[in-house]
């Protein structure tokens, strides 16, 4: 079976992009660079995402992924735009308060908003995920979840700004969904399903 390494190692995330593909019909063994890192002297480098975009920061995470194992590398990257907030956090959202981690960012977040009003609370978090085959191809896809935000967090399920976002055509937070509900409208999952038909295209046909 082909194998691809996601660039993560986050077992949830894993184990996400292997139910996806799998539901897809995609024979495809997904691991992590844990399997990998320290494995016949390899050692996968952590990479500063110092690009101006997701999409940037996916593929500078995917090719150092795929030139250190030498297999197909997936990798992405994601974050919160905020409307009222010209598209911030974006890229910065995971250090958007210098490190102060969640629940610094989100405060942050809803401070900034100040007094804006309640129906120009829009937001979406986004995802680019991007895919180095050895051979040096590459692709990106996206995925996007559109919302609104809430001033006042709830639910203690996810991570980072779960507790202050509602997904459009909800009214629960992203962080009052399970995780299957969450996966299923995501902008992780959107843009993992949109690498099904890439993944299909550009790597070996397996038996
Ligand atoms: P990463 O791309 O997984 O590293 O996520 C970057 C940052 O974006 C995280 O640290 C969170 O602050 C935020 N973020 C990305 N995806 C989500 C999500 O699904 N829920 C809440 N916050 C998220």
């Amino acid at each position: 079976m082909t194998r691809v390494v996601l660039a993560s190692r986050n077992a949830h995330k894993i184990e996400e992009m292997a139910r996806i593909l799998d539901d897809a019909g995609l024979h495809v063994e997904v691991v992590g660079i844990d399997a990998f890192d320290g494995v016949d002297g390899v050692s996968v480098p952590e990479v500063a995402e110092t690009e101006a975009t997701f999409e940037g920061n996916a593929l500078l995470k995917a090719r150092a992924v795929c030139a250190a194992t030498g297999v197909a590398a997936v990798a992405d990257d994601s974050g919160l735009c905020v409307d009222a907030l010209n598209g911030m956090p974006g890229i910065l959202s995971a250090r958007w308060s210098g490190g102060g981690g969640d629940v610094a960012n989100l405060e942050l977040v809803l401070a900034q908003l100040g007094d804006t009003p309640d129906d120009r609370l829009g937001a979406q978090f986004r995802c680019a995920v991007a895919l180095v085959l050895p051979d040096g191809r590459e692709a990106t896809v996206h995925g996007e979840m559109r919302g609104r935000l809430v001033r006042a967090p709830r639910g203690t399920n996810g991570f980072g700004y779960d507790p202050i976002f509602v997904p459009h055509g909800e009214n629960r937070t992203s962080a009052e969904l399970t995780s299957e509900e969450k996966d299923a409208i995501s902008h992780r999952g959107n843009a993992l399903r949109a690498l099904v038909p890439v993944l299909r295209d550009l790597l070996p046909p397996t038996d």
